[in-house]
């Protein structure tokens, strides 16, 4: 089975600059403390994959020791060495979400001169609305958000969400009335610090769903920020229930360890759709047999590629790569069964690798943001 450019449906940038080995280390999974003595989190199913799938890349053996792979990167610098992973991972576009705030990332031309593939913004919900904290007044401030969205949306491919983040899943459904929102945001700029008023977080989700563009909903694991048990997509039933009408996408990203509730959801409401990022990339060998759980009720033309892929060029390439790998031996295996045939496992590959990317994000995928 052939297998073409993929298009990375959600990915963040990348660190511009070398990294030491403990920074290495930290960007490498979603913990944010460092291991313990005696544990390393490259002694992992994401340390084995990228001694598998980057180490080549950069002109070693596959499973070179880290000593080795790190030594080599260093040699050929970040940039030399990330343009030679990305490039490696055959993407077609990438769809950025810019919202997170961290220090010495590269911009977005930047990035899209490393994978040498259009950039595409997918704009945070809320940190629009976090930006506008000290610029406008509570009786202003849903007019503000509307008028910044509308500015930022005319660019971006998408919306994202990470109402769960801040709050949880679990939320009312209907839009909070015009006196909920001015009452809500005079309490919050008061307080001031970071938006988790549920009032204001499921006004600005509906801001976004009132773009018309796809709306990207967090859900599942993430850093330990999240509450996991409120993340299951599962307990969103109620709003998308309330946004079945509006025909906007909403894709549900990661959804691991609740991915089966995300593809029943798939299933029953024809606006959801469900993202394969970081799962996949995360769980190197495992991904096999998960990528088989994502597509037992999730119709095929419902599912998107991305790799999740943050700080770290390496998680492009083993996002991509353990990506093509898995579903190969998994369709091979349906094939080997004579449960379809060559060609079907073709048709399936090209849909969630790109196809169905190009269907719910657009005519803008492609063409160069720049
Ligand atoms: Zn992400």
């Amino acid at each position: 089975v052939p297998v073409a450019l993929l298009i990375d449906g959600h990915c963040h940038v990348i660190r511009a600059g070398d990294l030491d080995r403990a920074e290495f280390e930290l960007a490498c999974g979603e913990a944010d403390l460092p291991a313990p003595a005696g544990v390393s989190y490259l002694d992992s199913q994401l340390g084995l994959a990228i001694r598998r799938w980057c180490a080549p890349v950069l002109g070693l053996p596959a499973h070179a020791s880290f000593d080795d792979y790190l030594a080599r990167r260093a040699e050929l610098g970040w940039s030399a060495a990330s343009a030679a992973l990305i490039g490696a991972a055959g993407l077609a576009a990438l769809l950025v979400d810019t919202g997170l705030d961290v220090p010495d990332v590269v911009g977005m031309a930047q990035l899209e001169t490393i994978a040498g593939a259009p950039v595409h913004e997918v704009v945070r919900l809320e940190r629009v609305a976090q930006d506008l904290m000290g610029r406008v007044d509570a009786a202003g401030f849903a007019e503000a958000v509307a008028a910044a969205l509308a500015s930022r949306a005319s660019d971006a491919v998408a919306v994202k969400s990470i109402i769960a983040y801040r709050y949880g899943l679990d939320i009312p459904p209907q839009r909070p009335s015009p006196a909920e929102v001015v009452e809500a945001a005079g309490r919050w700029f008061r307080t001031g610090g970071r938006l988790t008023d549920p009032v204001l977080l499921r006004h600005v989700l509906w801001a976004g769903v009132d773009t018309g563009l796809p709306l990207q909903l967090h859900t599942g694991f993430g850093d330990r920020d999240v509450r996991l048990s409120r993340a299951d997509p599962a307990l969103a039933r109620e709003f998308l229930e309330a946004t079945v009408a509006s025909g906007v996408p909403v894709v549900l990203l990661h959804a691991y360890p609740y991915h089966r509730n995300a593809g029943w959801l798939a299933q029953v409401y024809p606006h959801v759709y469900l993202d394969l990022g970081l799962t996949v990339g995360h769980l190197g060998l495992r991904a096999d047999s998960v990528l088989g759980e994502f597509l037992e009720l999730a119709p095929f033309g419902k599912l998107l590629f991305s790799t999740d892929a943050y700080q770290l060029p390496e998680l492009y390439l083993v996002g991509a790569t353990q990506f093509r790998h898995s579903l190969r031996r998994l369709l091979d295996g349906w094939i080997a069964d004579g449960a379809l045939r060559p060609a079907d496992a073709g048709r399936i590959t090209e849909q969630i690798g790109a196809a169905n990317a190009r269907r719910v994000y657009g005519a803008r995928l492609g063409r160069s943001a720049g």
